[in-house]
């Protein structure tokens, strides 16, 4: 069992690696993102009402979001090998709920890999995506807005993960290949331990 967060700044390729690392070591991949992107494109009460704090770059509330990501464990317990959280979690709170929601579901949380790039890399990126995501927030604005937030709300999470030892850094300045490969090494050396 290999239960694994992706953590990192908007922009960060938590994405990307994500559906490398889920495709190579047979893992589910949750995207909180992703999940509330479905809400919004079905039109659910949660969608709309997420729509409005994601399209400003706001957070969804913490309650609401551990509901959402618990229903989606629950759904897959038993059937996978663990599991890639990507965009979660995003303040202490949620890092917290989320030892509780393994452990009550007899599970663990095996590393945290936090990838790292420049600022300035991290805005173009996304105002690259932004030409053809469609999403209402990446625009440059909100960007910033994002990166604010992630850097005084999200960041601390960090420090949770480094006093619990399960903090890994990668640096993803160059391809996506050369950090898929630093993730590789650091995932095949935890499954000799
Ligand atoms: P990115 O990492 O590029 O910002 P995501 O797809 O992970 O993109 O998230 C998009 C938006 O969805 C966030 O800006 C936020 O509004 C909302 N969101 C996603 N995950 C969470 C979370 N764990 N807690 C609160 N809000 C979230």
């Amino acid at each position: 069992m290999l239960n694994i967060v992706i953590f990192g700044a908007p922009g960060s390729g938590k994405g990307t690696q994500s559906v490398l690392i889920a495709q190579k070591y047979g893992l589910v991949h949750l995207s909180t993102g992703d999940i509330l992107r479905d809400e919004i494109a079905k039109g659910t009460t949660i969608g709309k009402f997420a729509n409005t704090l994601i399209s400003k770059g706001d957070l969804v509330p913490d309650d609401l979001i551990i509901k959402l990501l618990n229903q989606k464990i629950i759904e897959h317990k038993g059937f996978c090998n663990g599991f890639i959280f990507d965009g979660f979690p995003r303040t202490v709170t949620q890092a917290q709920a989320l030892d509780e929601m393994l452990a009550q579901n007899g599970k663990k949380l095996s590393l945290m890999l936090d990838l790292q790039v420049k600022e300035s890399m991290l805005i173009d990126r996304l105002i690259a995506r932004g030409k053809t995501s469609g999403r209402s927030d990446d625009n440059l604005e909100t960007i910033q807005k994002r990166l604010t937030i992630y850097h005084h709300v999200t960041a601390p999470v960090v420090d949770f993960y480094k006093s619990t030892k399960r903090f890994n850094a990668i640096s993803n300045n160059t391809t996506v290949e050369d950090c898929f490969l630093q993730i590789e090494k650091l995932i095949d050396s935890f499954k000799l331990i």
